[in-house]
């Protein structure tokens, strides 16, 4: 392999898709270069799935301007690209009369940010809106237009809107190094060398790696676990907006938040780890997380626990985001950390107008900017679900039972560019596998669909990267 392209995008998280989908409307030939087998493997499918409203960051930061920027292009996109999401309003509380400055704080920050519906409430007007907060709340802040999102399905919408537009997408395929050229760039990787006039470093907790390759003034990114607790959807109206505390140390502390499809969500933790690939979760966060959530919302049912996860935060020592040409045609997206899945649209849109606006490169005439999401089959309207499923019948056979998901959805997810290669790839396209059940009793179903559409034997089909087959050749 010895190609040649305009640009290439090291990394395939909601920043990378999110720059090739940006990039994707001018006349341009981009790569994404992913080490994992489907895009959104990193920290983009670990998160807590908030559109921040963005009175957090420091005003007159990176984070700042793209967490506010990105909320509002999530808010038109989520239309166009047929994506979840729902600005369910968010609310930060305050526990001690003492402590009223700092939530003052945060609603300066959000005015100087520029984020609108804003307003500090007290702790009868946030139990109104909220009947299942603490009675100890004294006061909150209001932020209507914070939401939520299916991260997932963001991501894809932003790979399949830039692969509709011509972007290729390499998986499995691991960058090693990176070095000038005369002008260009050559891009050693695992299973050879790609050569672009201008690269995007978009490598998630990795992103110290590709930049030192190209930089003198190195970089650390600095791996910041977070571990959460998923509840059953019979609780996920629990709460209807997203439930803050006041942000310490570490961060924006602990949520109880609803998700989009329905769940309740609890976490983060946050602990510094020496391995970034380390997403185990651990006993000790999971009791942190669970009592510390307990303060804002006494009633939460642990016992309606589905699953436990967790994803890692590429935290700079600096704070912010560092989103630059650091070189001649190279771009950093590096220390991408919280609220990077929010400003992911806002950073994309940035980057590509840099490089265009260096390349010289021109719009695309026929640029496609809609993109149409695949349908759960379950939730649609009674005469369209018959239709369908008298057109295919595939769509009537149910094979993930807690999230109803049809055979005819997984093999949309695997006939999509990029599609599911793996089960992972199914699970986060169409929800199969995602309930209370946990793909105990569906896993079986979803792998011979794979084998059968990837043309494959069983044993071949794996969870996610090569490695991960689920069953043993028989001897
Ligand atoms: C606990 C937690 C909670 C969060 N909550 C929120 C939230 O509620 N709202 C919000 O806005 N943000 C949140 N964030 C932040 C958000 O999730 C991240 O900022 C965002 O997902 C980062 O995306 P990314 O594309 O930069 O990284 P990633 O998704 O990690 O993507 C990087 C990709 O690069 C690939 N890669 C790495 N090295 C190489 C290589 N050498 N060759 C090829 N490919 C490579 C990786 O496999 C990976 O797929 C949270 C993060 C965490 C961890």
């Amino acid at each position: 392999m010895n190609e040649f392209y305009d640009v290439c995008i090291i990394g395939g998280g909601v920043v990378g898709c999110a720059a090739a989908m940006a990039l994707s409307k001018y006349d341009l030939r981009v790569m994404v270069i992913e080490k994992e087998e489907d895009v959104c493997s990193g920290t983009s499918k670990a998160n807590s799935a908030i559109v921040h409203a963005g009175f957090d960051a420091v005003p007159g930061t990176l984070k700042a301007k793209m967490n506010v920027r990105g909320a509002e292009l999530i808010r038109q996109l989520s239309k166009t690209l047929d994506f979840p999401y729902r600005q369910n309003g968010s609310l930060v509380l305050c526990f001690d009369e003492h402590d009223m400055p700092k939530l003052n704080e945060l609603y300066e920050r959000g005015i100087k940010n520029g984020v609108s519906e804003l307003s500090i409430i007290s702790g009868n007007e946030a139990r109104a809106l909220e009947p299942a907060l603490s009675g100890k709340v004294v006061a909150a802040l209001l932020a209507k237009s914070a939401g939520i999102v299916c991260p997932f399905g963001m991501t894809y919408a932003f790979a399949e809107n830039a692969a509709s537009n011509g972007v290729q997408f390499r998986f499995l395929t691991e960058v090693k190094d990176v070095r000038s050229d005369g002008g260009k760039y050559i891009i050693n990787t695992d299973k050879g060398e790609i050569n672009a006039k201008s690269v995007v470093n978009a490598a998630g907790v990795y992103s110290d790696k590709i930049h030192n390759a190209v930089s003198d003034d190195k970089i650390k990114v600095i791996a910041r676990r977070g571990e959460y607790v998923l509840l059953d959807r019979e609780v996920g109206d629990l709460v209807s907006h997203t439930i803050f505390q006041l942000p310490g140390k570490y961060g924006k502390g602990v949520l109880v938040s609803p998700t989009v499809h329905g769940n309740l969500i609890v976490g983060p933790s946050a602990d510094d780890i020496d391995d970034k690939d380390d997403t185990e979760t651990t006993a000790a966060a999971t009791a942190i997380v669970k009592e510390t959530a307990l303060l804002s919302v006494p009633s939460i049912p642990y016992n309606k626990t589905i699953t436990g996860f967790s994803g890692v935060r590429a935290h700079l020592e600096t704070g912010d985001f560092i989103i630059s040409e650091i070189k001649d045609g190279f771009y950093d997206a590096a220390g991408i950390e919280s609220p990077g899945l929010t400003a992911a649209p806002a950073i994309g849109e940035y980057l590509a107008e840099l490089i265009a606006k260096k390349c010289g490169a021109e719009q695309k005439k026929n640029y496609i900017n809609t993109r149409k999401g695949i349908p759960h089959v379950s939730e649609l309207p009674p005469d369209e679900r018959t239709r369908l499923i008298k057109q295919n019948p595939k769509y009537g056979n149910i094979i993930c039972r807690c999230e109803s998901v049809s055979e005819g959805e997984i093999v949309d997810a695997i006939k999509r560019v990029p599609g599911a290669v793996s089960l992972d790839g199914v699970k986060r396209r169409v929800r199969q596998g995602m309930g209370r059940c946990q793909a105990g009793f569906c896993t079986p179903a979803a792998i011979a669909v794979l084998a059968r559409e990837l043309g494959i034997p069983e044993e071949q089909v794996t969870k996610n990267r090569p490695g991960s087959e689920q069953i043993k050749e028989s001897l």
